[in-house]
């Protein structure tokens, strides 16, 4: 049977197709400011002549090779840490040279060359350059941190944060492959490397096997892929052990930031721990490149899932269009966009915050105007480490003693819904 004739199940009369073609020009007329842009956002795919070319000059001015391009250990030997080479790599003022060195006596900042590779070096408002150049900005902010109690009560054994009942976070390092200039861990960061070693951890492996109730441990620093292979494989087999243990999470942002990392050796190695799920940091389209795709790619051959936790940046990704660009490329890579983090009222970091209000607009542009997958959760971290608390716009406008609901549709609709439950209320 034709699906033209009309006994067919699935035939729909011509005038019922113009009703649905009327529907299908509202739904593009909705989404028409971001198509009209959004082959103008830059990626790290339609940026590529531009990195190729800051990557040659950088091999140049740091005397590397295409073979030492492609080695994590030289990017982090050669992790750039001087204004003297850094105004070698992007442009710079006197006044914004003297800036970073001021900025630097109180808060260090490394930038690993790949990342270094994706700024537009002639861009002051690049989203790259923005991460990881200080500012004077983070100098000149004095206020305290608000809310120190999330840091000090939350400790209940070495190395270990718990703000929940069933999962907790080793802090194995304060190590990454770039300072970022927003990280909540500025403090951790400190002036001195550390990765934590094997007697400290085993008082942190102590306490999760005293804790039967923990099921899910995720090991972070700093950055956990900064450990070497060796001992992050001691530290996922110790946590094998422990019975309870359901699954283990790695905090990494050296996807975005240092992809050469995700080497076969570390992913035969992660290969033989399931289930480890790695949770990296995205902030911008322009940090999905080809490198990050392959990393992403071998990972994920491994049996390692990976899910991306942005932050709301002001200037960076504080944009409806911007997020959107970057949660399609996410999953272009297979990259699940996992949370938008609000960020904290942190000394030094305050003059990224963008307004909830900016979080909350790019959740209302996002459900419902693409794919459910791509939809990451917006948090905000409550006080006194309270934990993530998930904020979204609302769609319940009243449930009435009748069983009526009555919410609104992600295109303005409002509906009115008969929550009748078969059985009940009978009689
Ligand atoms: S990679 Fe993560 S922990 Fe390291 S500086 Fe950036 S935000 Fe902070």
């Amino acid at each position: 049977m034709s699906i033209t004739d009309p006994s067919h199940p699935m035939y729909v009369p011509e005038e019922n197709r113009e009703i649905a073609r009327e529907r299908a020009k509202a739904y593009v007329e909705m989404v028409s400011d971001y198509l009209e842009i959004r082959d103008t956002i830059p990626t790290g795919f339609n940026q590529q002549e531009q990195i190729q070319m800051n990557r040659k000059r950088i091999l140049k001015v740091l005397g590397g090779n295409e073979r030492e391009w492609d080695d994590w250990n030289w990017h982090f030997k050669n992790a750039i840490r001087d204004t003297a080479i850094l105004s070698k790599i992007i442009q710079l003022t006197d006044e914004e040279l003297q800036e970073i060195e001021k900025t630097g006596t109180q808060y260090r900042w490394s930038i690993s060359p790949y990342f270094a590779s994706l700024m537009d070096p002639e861009d002051r408002d690049c989203p790259i350059r923005k991460q990881v150049v200080p500012t004077i900005l983070e100098y000149l902010d004095k206020k305290e941190i608000e809310d120190p109690y999330a840091i000090i009560y939350n400790s209940p054994a070495p190395l270990i944060t718990r703000l929940y009942a069933d999962r907790l976070i080793i802090n194995a390092t304060n190590i990454c492959s770039v300072f970022c200039r927003h990280c909540l861990r500025k403090k951790d960061i400190d002036t001195v490397d550390r990765i934590y070693p094997k007697d400290e951890m085993k008082a942190a492996l102590q306490y999760i096997k005293d804790s039967p109730e923990i099921r899910d441990v995720l090991i972070t620093g700093g950055d956990a892929l900064i450990l070497s292979d060796d001992y992050l494989d001691w530290i996922l087999s110790e946590l094998e052990k422990i019975p309870h243990i359901e699954i283990m999470r790695l905090g990494s942002r050296m996807i975005a930031t240092l992809p050469q990392r995700v080497t076969p050796e570390l992913c035969e190695m992660l290969s033989r721990h399931n289930p480890v799920y790695l949770n990296t940091q995205f902030n911008h389209p322009k940090e999905i490149t080809p490198e990050a795709q392959n990393a992403v790619d071998r990972l994920i051959r491994s049996g390692v899932l990976v899910g991306n936790q942005s932050v709301l940046l002001k200037g960076i990704n504080n944009d409806k269009n911007v997020m959107k660009k970057l949660v399609h490329e996410l999953l272009r890579i297979r990259v699940r966009p996992y949370y938008i983090f609000n960020c904290k009222k942190l000394q030094g970091i305050r003059h990224f915050r963008a307004p909830i209000a900016d979080g909350l607009n790019i959740m209302e542009n996002l459900r419902g105007y693409t794919s459910g997958l791509a939809v990451p959760t917006f948090i905000i971290t409550a006080p006194e480490g309270k934990g993530k608390t998930p904020l979204a716009p609302t769609y319940l406008l009243n449930i009435n003693r009748n069983g009526k609901v009555l919410f609104r549709t992600w295109g303005g609709y409002v509906c009115e819904y008969e929550d009748e439950i078969p059985g009940e209320n009978a009689g």
